[in-house]
């Protein structure tokens, strides 16, 4: 029967537990949940007393900690998990890289990274087989003294982690000036209430980890559920009881030889050579100018589900949006809500396209908005998309935004009224045509066809109204400078022109229609027969006019 050892009874059994070796290691697998291979395993410290059975580390570390004896269980712990490396070695198995927890209280002792190096060579293990998590606690406990520590480690070419990350209050400011490898997070914070809280807070943690490029690792993960979330934000590294509890070392061993190996790999690779770091820094310059100078901007990420998750948004991007929502709202709110079915469609196409060709894509979207304010509204807008960074599955986006919705609005009501104005054109005495800039083909209207025997498409306009004498010789070359001008984006243009042979008086006018970018696309002709007081009504020969 275990029995928990009281303070007394620990430390005065502690020496010889250290060189019976009552003291060891249990080993626990940290698997990838996409494929299913072992990527390494945490030693865990396991006392186990020949009278009152097997102590677990809350009960015995900070009895270790307070008499300052833990230093010496680090050290024989990492011993013993080079013996266990050194036995795989010499079996010829393929050796796990394995961490081992290292207590605040040896980072204090100067001598901690010597005496496991020391170690290290002497049992002749790879570097990259062992690596240290050290806590968010132990590093504010001193910053200058962990820094150190961290960099002495990545000379000798340890891999550092960063244990319980996001457990203390400034975490960004950690992750910021430490220079860990490895992010690993507890699902302590999501127990019982994913998509909660703890599901915002963990959710935030992974993206801001691949952001970073860092790889992240879960622990304490005991459920599918659990293990599944995980994976659908994109994190797919798991160290829990859902998969192993800490094995000792004979089954951690088979462990070992079973299952298949892979590497740890950040999860995001990013494609252009971003600083990630300090875009995390409200004071870095990167942070500066995606706040102030770059205009409607976001990063968010895309997988391979069509799910969207924003990393960043900037004051303009909001603004764009022409919504009074914070920039939290928006991370949290579900991206696709407001789209319809088409462009929904249309957006991901583009995103596609932005995949696969590693530039920029644009498309225009509508999307119904809603705002407290404001209440519900329809925008368009135009999106640039460029993929930055990409994992097997999920893809960093960069995307830039205009809100175009009033030029949309514009060009509708133009076309509206354009309709409205043929409409009307076929009651009155008005002959109405359709002339397009670029490839300076004319389309005349129904009664045109009729009156002036004109077919439906004339091409190098306005030539053939010239050379049939629609507008006589005098004023074809101000009829040519009308082209000409439209063509170089005069919105209007008007006057009185003695029309056909019979020099029927007219009032002439042009309306240019600009594309979105400004540019002249088409112009609106319409020739309205001036009537002269008192004058009979020169109808153009349909004679139902008077
Ligand atoms: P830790 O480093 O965060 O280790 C993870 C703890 O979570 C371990 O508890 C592990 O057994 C437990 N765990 C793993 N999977 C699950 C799960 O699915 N559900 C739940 N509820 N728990 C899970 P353990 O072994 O009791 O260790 C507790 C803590 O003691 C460790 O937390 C670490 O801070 C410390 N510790 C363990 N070994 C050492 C050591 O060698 N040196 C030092 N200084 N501290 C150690
Ligand atoms: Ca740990
Ligand atoms: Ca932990």
């Amino acid at each position: 029967m275990d029995r928990r050892m009281d303070e007394q009874e620990l430390l005065d059994s502690f020496e010889d537990a250290l060189k019976a070796c009552h003291i060891h290691a249990c080993y626990q697998p940290q698997i990838n949940h996409r494929t299913g291979r072992m990527v390494g395993a945490e030693a865990l410290m396991r006392w186990r007393n020949p009278e009152y059975g097997l102590q677990y580390p809350a009960d015995f570390i900070p009895v270790l900690e307070k008499n300052d004896l833990i230093y010496r269980a680090d050290v024989h712990l990492f011993e013993t998990v080079c013996r266990f490396q050194r036995r795989c070695l010499d079996k010829g198995i393929a050796l796990v890289p394995i961490s081992v927890n290292v207590s605040r209280y040896d980072i204090y002792r100067h001598d901690y990274v010597q005496a496991i190096e020391d170690i290290r060579r002497k049992y002749d293990i790879p570097v990259r087989q062992l690596r240290l998590e050290i806590t968010e606690s132990s590093a504010i406990a001193g910053m200058k003294l962990m820094t150190q520590t961290i960099a002495t480690l990545h000379d000798l070419g340890y891999v550092v982690e960063m244990d319980d990350f996001g457990s203390g209050y400034s975490s960004l400011n950690i992750l910021k000036d430490l220079d860990v490898d490895i992010i690993k997070l507890d699902m302590e914070f999501l127990r019982g209430e994913i998509g909660g809280r703890g599901g915002i807070i963990i959710n935030s943690v992974v993206q801001m980890a691949k952001w970073l490029g860092m790889p992240l690792i879960v622990e304490g993960v005991e459920t599918v559920e659990q293990a599944d979330y995980m994976r659908s934000i994109g994190c797919d590294y798991i160290q829990g009881y859902l998969y192993a509890k800490p094995l000792a070392e004979d089954a951690f061993l088979q462990e070992v030889e079973k299952i298949e190996h892979e590497p740890l790999t950040p999860a995001m690779k990013l494609r252009t050579a971003i600083n990630a770091g300090v875009f995390w820094d409200p004071n870095s310059m990167e942070t500066l100018i995606f706040s102030n100078f770059v205009g409607a901007a976001a990063l968010f990420t895309y997988d391979e589900n069509g799910k969207v998750e924003f990393l960043r948004v900037n004051a303009k991007y909001l603004q764009a949006m022409g919504m009074n929502n914070s920039e939290q709202d928006i991370i949290a709110a579900n991206f696709w809500d407001g789209f319809d079915e088409y462009n929904r469609a249309v957006y991901e196409k583009t995103l596609r396209q932005a995949i696969a060709s590693g530039d920029e894509e644009s498309c225009e979207t509508w999307r119904d908005i809603h705002s407290a304010c404001c209440g519900d509204d329809r925008i368009c807008i135009r999106s640039h998309l460029r993929v930055i960074g990409s994992t097997g599955t999920q893809y960093l986006v960069y995307v830039m935004v205009q809100n175009i919705t009033a030029e949309k609005k514009n060009y509708q009501l133009l076309s509206e009224s354009e309709r409205r104005f043929r409409f009307a054109s076929e009651q009155a005495n008005v002959y109405a045509w359709e002339y397009t800039i670029a490839n300076h083909q004319m389309r005349p209207c129904f009664r045109c066809m009729r009156d002036l025997n004109l077919p439906p498409l004339l091409e190098n306009y306005p030539e053939p109204a010239i050379d049939a004498g629609i507008f006589p010789p005098d004023y074809a070359d101000m009829y040519r400078d009308w082209h000409r001008q439209i063509e170089q984006g005069v919105p209007h243009l008007e006057a009185i022109i003695p029309l056909t042979v019979g020099r029927i008086p007219f009032h002439v006018r042009y309306t240019t229609e600009f594309d979105e970018n400004g540019r002249p696309l088409k112009a609106y002709g319409s020739a309205t027969l001036v009537v002269d007081r008192g004058a009979s009504g020169a109808t153009g020969g349909d004679g139902a006019g008077q």
